[in-house]
């Protein structure tokens, strides 16, 4: 009777084991799998990037600083107007391209008010060598238009205004908010900066809002300005799309991609 009730006791010990081991095999299974990411980096799994430690991030800094302690912006301009207006003419165009333009385009439209009355098809003509051009004359003539009628002809200062003006996204609006009024708004995401902070595991998003988000979450806000500035430097630099200068490059110890070259 006694070993009747100690087999019994043992029984149900051994259904309670198999009753949890069940549920953690139902929990570890639940756990969604681990999917490699097309990041841009050696071994890179999908989720947060594995290189926003903040000593790592303030390592880049650093090189970034001792590489580049003058990054600024390449667009020619003489106040946050005509920077609002080269940089809407930069998308898919060079800055030297946009330079060369804005040099005659700026003395011939002097103001705000020049712009939003101008004749369309004479301002297509003037900025063709851009690119996209009935676009381009769509979006100053607009933009020219909001800041003479809802602004008094002055560039605002918020992003929230800077989004209400034709042709301005979030990028447009970092480049005149930081460059032209030192306020940091945001991180420029550009073409070099979204390749530069998937190559440097900074964020492993391929959308541009998200990298800012990401970017914006890891680096200090003091540095959003010079930060683009200075990732936009080195990817046209040195950190090439094709064939990146790594041999040349401060930032190699601190770099696993797999598009390194050396
Ligand atoms: S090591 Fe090469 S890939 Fe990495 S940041 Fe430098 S240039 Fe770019």
């Amino acid at each position: 009777m006694a070993a009747k009730k100690k087999l019994k006791a043992s029984k149900k010990k051994t259904d309670k084991k198999a009753k949890s081991a069940g549920k953690a095999g139902i929990r570890a299974s639940a756990t969604p799998k681990t999917k490699t990411a097309k990041t841009g980096t050696a071994g890179a799994a999908a989720g947060k990037a594995a290189g926003t430690d903040p000593k790592r991030v303030a390592a880049i800094l650093a090189k970034l600083d001792e590489a580049y302690p003058q990054a600024t912006c390449e667009l020619k301009h003489g106040n946050a107007f005509q920077l609002l207006v080269a940089t809407i003419l930069s998308a898919q165009c060079t800055d030297v391209r946009v330079n060369q333009v804005t040099q005659e385009l700026f003395k011939k439209y002097t103001t705000p008010q020049a712009f939003a009355y101008a004749t369309p098809a004479e301002l297509e003509q003037e900025i063709r060598p851009t690119g996209f051009f009935r676009n381009k004359t769509k979006s100053v003539m607009g933009a020219s238009k909001e800041i003479v009628d809802k602004f008094g002809g002055q560039v605002p200062r918020t992003m929230e205004e800077m989004l209400t003006l034709p042709g301005v996204a979030r990028k447009t609006a970092n480049v005149v908010l930081g460059t032209a009024y030192g306020i940091p708004s945001g991180v420029v995401v550009d073409t070099h900066v979204i390749r530069l902070s998937r190559r440097l595991d900074l964020t492993r998003h391929e959308d541009p809002k998200k990298i800012e988000q990401d970017l914006m979450a890891i680096i200090p806000k003091e540095k959003w300005i010079q930060f683009s500035h200075q990732l936009i430097w080195h990817g046209r630099r040195v950190c090439f799309a094709r064939k990146p200068k790594c041999a040349a490059c401060n930032l190699e110890k601190l770099c696993y991609s797999k598009d390194k070259t050396v």
